[in-house]
């Protein structure tokens, strides 16, 4: 294995292709399903945030955005955009909205099958993002330029 294969073992967290949530797809452990279709699944978090809290996932074990065919990734959002509206709709708290996906460890992702959070907030849930120090001074907008180019080049090398 090389130093790059190794990094990114670890930013993946050593993938389990047997997650909780191929267990869960499998039926071999339980959960509140909320909607099924060819490409993804749906069910309630079982920690969650705030009442509501629903996660979407595709059907096919993939670990991160990387890994998610991009029409996979485009029916993702659009149930977790249907569930959010049902959700505001419903009788359960939300004066808003999270979407929410961790792309790697060092984003906050524990199991390795992409998967996009949809919870409702309300003052006081108790739920905050924290900051760094850095965000409270915006950069010269070289920056940010540099950061764009940076960017549009990987994208244009992948088109
Ligand atoms: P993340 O930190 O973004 O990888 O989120 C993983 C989420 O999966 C957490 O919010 C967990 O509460 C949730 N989770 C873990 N195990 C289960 C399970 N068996 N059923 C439903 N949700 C789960």
């Amino acid at each position: 294995m090389g130093e790059s294969d190794k990094k990114n073992a670890v930013q993946r967290g050593n993938f389990d292709p047997h997650t909780v949530f191929s267990k869960i797809l499998a039926e071999e452990l339980p959960a509140e399903f909320l909607y099924k279709d060819n490409l993804v699944t749906a069910f309630m978090d079982i920690q969650p945030i705030t009442r509501g809290h629903a996660l979407v996932i595709p059907n096919i074990p993939a670990i991160g955005l990387s890994d998610l065919p991009p029409e996979t990734g485009a029916q993702m959002f659009k149930i977790g955009q249907k569930i959010a509206d049902a959700i505001k709709a419903s009788d359960i708290p939300s004066e808003g909205i999270n979407l929410f996906l961790a792309d790697g460890v060092a984003a906050g992702q524990t199991v390795f099958h992409v998967h996009l959070h949809i919870f409702p907030r309300f003052e006081k849930d108790g739920f905050g993002w924290k900051l760094p120090d850095r965000y409270f001074t915006p950069p010269p907008r070289e920056e940010l330029r540099e950061a764009k180019d940076a960017i549009v080049a990987a994208m244009s090398s992948k088109a």
